[in-house]
């Protein structure tokens, strides 16, 4: 089994492919930005599967920072054969209105620590022969969303990065991969006013928010010895939203 690196494991839709990556055996780093203590909960739980679980707080938006975890990570689990880029914010505002600082932090953590995770991990995977790296993008950067320039635009990129990731390691043996989930019910989306949700509720083929495990399901598929055949791929999973 493998060591799988989690970005954005305390909560949301990290902590369910945390959960689902530990129950099909594999050993989990839970990384998280600042909330510790719900990165613990997240690894207590995956120990609970049978799996060495370990929580770690640093900011994929630092180069630096991403080096040193996952050196550290290496020495104490073996090499990360499995990294799923989950770690995201948004920052939502109208183009006209939107601040040069909230397209950049935007950019910074869903696009560059994206870059940041794959570049870390990449020469590990490499040496190992093998390797899974699944990208969180969004329906946003596929067709765009008023409100969210900066964000459709990062998560467009990493689908760009992803494709391009997946023709660069290939031969190698690595499958490179998006998920581009539509709605979800997270901490992200219980920001929405409620006029919004309802809206986009009604847009929704299957008429409601998807759950964190209905996109962990395809993550930790992804990362299976099935899914051997599939990569540069952006795969949709919005209850029929596009
Ligand atoms: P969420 O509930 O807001 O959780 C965000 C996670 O990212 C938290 O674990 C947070 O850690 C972590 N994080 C934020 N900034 C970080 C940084 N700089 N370094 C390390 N970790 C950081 O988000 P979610 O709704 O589960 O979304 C997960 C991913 O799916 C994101 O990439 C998001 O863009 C994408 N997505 C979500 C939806 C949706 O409807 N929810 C739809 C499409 C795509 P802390 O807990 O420490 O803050």
């Amino acid at each position: 089994m493998a060591t799988a690196i989690v970005t954005g494991g305390s909560r949301g839709i990290g902590a369910a492919i945390a959960r689902e990556l530990a129950g099909r055996g594999h050993d989990v780093v839970v990384n998280c930005a600042g909330s510790l203590d719900k990165a613990e909960a997240v690894a207590a739980e995956c120990r609970e599967k049978g799996v060495r679980a370990k929580a770690m707080a640093w900011d994929v938006a630092d180069f630096e920072a991403c080096q040193t975890a996952v050196k550290q990570i290496r020495e104490e689990f073996g090499a990360p054969t499995i990294l799923v880029n989950n770690a995201g914010i948004t920052a939502d505002g109208l183009l006209m209105r939107m601040k040069e600082e909230q397209f950049d932090k935007v950019l910074r953590v869903n696009l560059k620590g994206t870059f940041n995770m794959m570049q870390a991990c990449s020469a590990l995977m490499v040496r190992a022969k093998t390797g899974r790296i699944i990208n969180l993008s969004s329906v946003a950067g596929v067709m765009g969303n008023a409100g969210q320039a900066n964000y459709a635009a990062s998560k467009a990129g990493v689908i760009g990065m992803t494709k391009s990731a997946a023709k660069e390691l290939g031969a190698r043996g690595i499958t490179v991969n998006a998920i581009a989930p539509g709605f979800v019910a997270t901490d992200m989306t219980d920001a929405l006013p409620e006029g919004v949700r309802e809206k986009a509720e009604q847009q929704i083929a299957l008429g409601r928010f998807g759950r964190p495990e209905e996109i962990a399901a395809l993550a930790g598929f992804l990362a299976s010895d099935e899914a051997s055949y599939i990569t540069g791929q952006a795969i949709v999973v919005d209850g029929g939203l596009g």
